[in-house]
């Protein structure tokens, strides 16, 4: 194994999640007889650049080609946290980085739900290597390419369209494996005075609330501010701006923008974010392992106050079959005993199972004639929607439980 930013090859153990199935594909019942193919769990640090990675990597063929990829921006509620986030993307890419006619281009543009917002008397143009996701893009009329960013790809884009003024894609990039590749085709595809914005899930919000809800085979990397700083100048670019967004909640985001320009000016919250994790030694061996021990210690928490629910005869089911809920149930140890059933939004989810755990997966309508004494919130970043939405739930007695052990009164 070699470090993805610095090529080392020594590391350091940090959290072991036991093993793991690929967690965005749901099963169908006729395969939940099948046995499903489980991955070590790991995440391990680079002794010389710190960054914070999965041990092993499952091929993101087999995440993204053999099975179909259920995650569609599009199916997300719009006025969520996450969504909402990105309207201040749309907002800077817009008014202080492009005019009109510019090329933007996104990575991982998915089903085209953000780069369409950036659209506005622009070209846009999306790369995905998801296929259904591709063709859900293709359907609602962003032009999409379906493959991985590197630097053919680039070459070919550039030929056509011209260099492009603003390159980016958020939460894909902790997916990919070879980053180098990606950022070629960044540096290739970007004109002269062009901006890489990257949006990634952000190591320091993870330590500091002990979260490892984010830990799953699809994502290869765990970024810090100081990672970024050195896998962009690798790549003849350098970060100017930077800041934690709330697009995952409990600061779990971190964006960054980089230009060619060495001495651009750097921003205040570019500078206080560099103190900060100076200030906590976030980048540190000693700050790894402590966030490996506090994770079990919340999940052990949790787990407690789960089966002591159910020891008091309490039915709970999911809210949100998402990656996310499935990590935290598999480090604390939640199972199919403790929960009844998912609830989802993403008709494309509704009629499948939970991997490992078996766990229907129903729509909310559906989910009235059984409800639940408690609702298992696993994506603290949708908690605020679903509780104003969960309203008569509410009123009628019905509870709701967090990944941090919490529970409503
Ligand atoms: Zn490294």
């Amino acid at each position: 194994m070699k470090c993805r930013i610095c090529g080392n090859t020594k590391f350091d153990d940090v959290l072991d999640m036991g093993k793991a199935p690929l967690v965005n594909s749901l099963l169908d019942k006729k395969d939940l007889s099948k046995g499903e193919k489980k991955y070590p769990l790991v995440v391990v640090r680079c002794s010389k650049c710190s960054l914070a990675q999965l041990k092993t990597i499952v091929d993101s063929h087999k995440i993204y080609h053999d099975q179909d990829y259920l995650y569609f921006t599009g199916d997300m509620p719009q006025q969520s946290q996450y969504m909402r986030a990105f309207d201040s993307l749309v907002t800077e890419v817009h008014d202080k980085h492009t005019k009109k006619d510019d090329l933007i281009v996104e990575i991982g543009s998915n089903d085209g739900t953000v780069l369409e917002k950036m659209k506005d008397g622009r070209r846009i143009l999306g790369v995905d290597p998801a296929t259904n996701v591709v063709i859900r893009a293709l359907a609602r009329g962003v032009p999409t390419l379906s493959g991985p960013m590197e630097g053919r790809i680039a070459r070919i884009i550039k030929k056509e369209f011209g260099p492009s003024k603003v390159v980016g894609g958020a939460n894909c990039l902790a997916h990919i494996d070879n980053i180098h590749g990606v950022m070629e085709g960044v540096a290739e595809l970007l004109s002269e005075d062009g901006i890489f914005w990257a949006e990634v899930n952000y190591w320091g919000g993870m330590v500091k609330h002990r979260h490892y809800a984010l830990v799953y085979l699809d994502h290869y990397s765990y970024f810090s501010l100081k990672n970024w700083i050195d896998l962009a100048q690798m790549n003849g670019l350098y970060v100017f701006d930077a800041f934690v967004t709330e697009a995952q909640g409990d600061g779990l985001s971190l964006r960054i923008f980089a230009s060619r320009d060495k001495n651009r000016a750097k921003s205040e919250r570019f500078k206080k974010l560099v103190q900060e994790e100076e200030k906590t030694k976030l980048n540190t061996l000693k700050a790894a392992k402590a966030y490996g021990e506090g994770c079990k210690i919340e999940a052990n928490k949790l787990y407690k106050v789960i089966t002591e629910l159910k020891k008091q005869g309490k039915s709970i089911a999911g809210y949100g079959a998402a990656a996310k809920g499935f990590s935290v149930l598999q480090l604390a140890g939640i199972t199919q005993k403790h929960i009844d059933y998912f609830v989802d939004d993403s008709p494309a989810k509704q009629g499948k199972y939970t991997p490992v755990t078996h766990i229907p997966v129903i729509s909310r309508k559906d989910a009235e004639k059984r409800l639940p004494d408690y609702f298992f919130i696993t994506a603290p970043n949708y908690a605020d929607i679903i509780m104003a939405k969960e309203e008569n739930f509410r009123k009628g007695g019905g509870k709701f439980i967090f990944c941090d052990g919490t529970v409503t009164s």
